[in-house]
């Protein structure tokens, strides 16, 4: 495809994108249960207009642009304070959950190499922690081993423990883990990786924003942040629950001496001193002053309003689940992600009641094994489960014999 030689009007040109949008999933509307997460129409549009303010500035070199290395202390100041790090936390801002946890991966490889000359580095975790530790393993050159998860979906530090050996250079745990929503025995994890002296990443993408108000909005939250011994570094990120533009994410260390070999430098090259915190060179500021917009914009009181919304719903599909005996909840859940199957997969095919949801506008996440089907509450959701229960049972009823288009709802694609 060639570039077209006469350039567009901006009417033009931006009706034409909105015409690309025709066939997307309406997630502002509360049809997706998955990617996107909306704290309102106001947010956005604070979100937007920070992001359009500062999407050409760039973070690569904060010596040029001192504004985003203010944004940058203050998000991640406000993220360590969520999670209750000292003043000796430190982090970085980066563009998203997968570059925390490459950062974390990376970051202990290279521990390991320096203090104890580990070269042929692995990773215990659980084998519900997220697909991003496994691209982790994979660029960086460690060996993923992956241990069974209890019955109740929880990690099972015994079983970890016994797969440690000299070469382990990071030990993981979720609050909550994705696939079904359970916080993981986050002490026990950290103790194993205390006991050696070595990493203990919490992945808290998911649950970071949402725990921390839970528990002030007072529900029962069992530890899971730095007040836990031997956790060394956690990640969260702010374009889900901090309901932020794309492009947002935390990783905090204990301390600065852990965060120090996650970062890169270089002059071994003809164009000088090169050093950068994370994955990216060019680091667009737009994210980041979204991060940073949404999060003074709300304050404690819009994420206790916008938590409490959204555990609401969570709360109303969980109850909707529990009363249908052809479904199978999988979990309580911990924070406010949903996931059930059929109780007779035999009779059921979940993937097809999947189908008939996206043909009725909802779009869910299929997962497994086991097949399930998988779902992220948030504040928009909050007065629709109704309407999509409704469209659930429809498409309970039409799904018994239907063929399933396995590829639509893969949580993540390729093209
Ligand atoms: C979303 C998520 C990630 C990955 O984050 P991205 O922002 O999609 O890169 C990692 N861990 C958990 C638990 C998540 O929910």
């Amino acid at each position: 495809m060639a570039l077209r030689t006469t350039g567009l009007s901006p009417a033009d040109t931006l009706r034409a994108l909105d015409d690309l949008k025709a066939d997307d999933v309406r997630w502002r509307g509360g049809r997706a249960f998955t990617l996107a997460y909306h704290g309102g129409d106001d947010v956005i549009a604070i979100a937007d207009d920070a992001y359009r303010r500062f999407s050409g500035d760039n973070a690569l070199n904060t010596d040029a642009f001192p504004s985003l290395r203010t944004i940058q202390a203050e998000v991640v100041g406000i993220v360590i304070d969520w999670l209750e790090g000292d003043s000796d936390a430190a982090g970085f801002m980066t563009s998203g959950g997968t570059e925390s946890i490459l950062l974390a991966v990376k970051g202990a490889r290279e521990r390991g190499r320096q203090e104890r000359g580990i070269t042929d580095p692995n990773v215990v975790l659980p084998a519900s922690a997220h697909a991003a530790f496994e691209k982790g393993c994979y660029y960086f050159g460690l060996e993923s081993r992956r241990i069974p998860v209890d019955t109740d979906w929880r990690a099972n530090p015994d079983a970890m423990a016994a797969a440690v050996d000299d070469n382990t250079v990071l030990i993981v745990g979720s609050a909550p883990q994705y696939p079904q929503g359970v916080i993981d025995p986050i002490p026990a994890i950290a103790s194993i990786a205390s006991e050696r002296d070595i990493n203990c990443h919490v992945d808290a993408c998911m649950g970071g924003v949402t725990l921390t108000y839970l528990a002030r909005l007072g529900h029962d939250i069992p530890p899971w942040n730095f007040t836990v011994e031997g956790v060394t570094s956690m990640s969260v990120d702010l374009h889900k629950y901090g309901y932020t533009a794309k492009g947002a994410s935390v990783i905090a260390y204990r301390n600065k001496q852990l965060r120090a070999y996650q970062t890169y430098v270089t002059d071994n090259w003809l164009g000088g001193v090169y050093g950068s915190s994370g994955i990216l060179g060019t680091k667009s500021g737009g994210p980041m002053a979204a991060a940073w917009a949404v999060m003074n914009y709300l304050g404690d009181d819009g994420y206790l309003r916008l938590t409490a919304a959204a555990r609401r719903a969570a709360e109303r599909l969980v109850d909707a689940v529990r009363a249908r005996p052809v479904l199978s909840l999988r979990a309580l859940p911990a924070t406010t992600l949903v996931t059930f199957g059929a109780a007779d997969p035999a009779a059921l095919d979940i993937f097809a009641v999947a189908d008939g949801l996206w043909r009725r506008g909802w779009y869910v996440d299929k997962q497994g094994p086991p097949p399930s089907l998988h779902l992220t509450l948030s504040a928009v959701h909050d007065g629709k489960i109704d309407n999509f229960v409704a469209d659930l049972d429809a498409s309970i009823a039409e799904a018994s014999g239907a063929a399933t288009q396995a590829n639509i709802g893969s949580y993540a694609t390729i093209e």
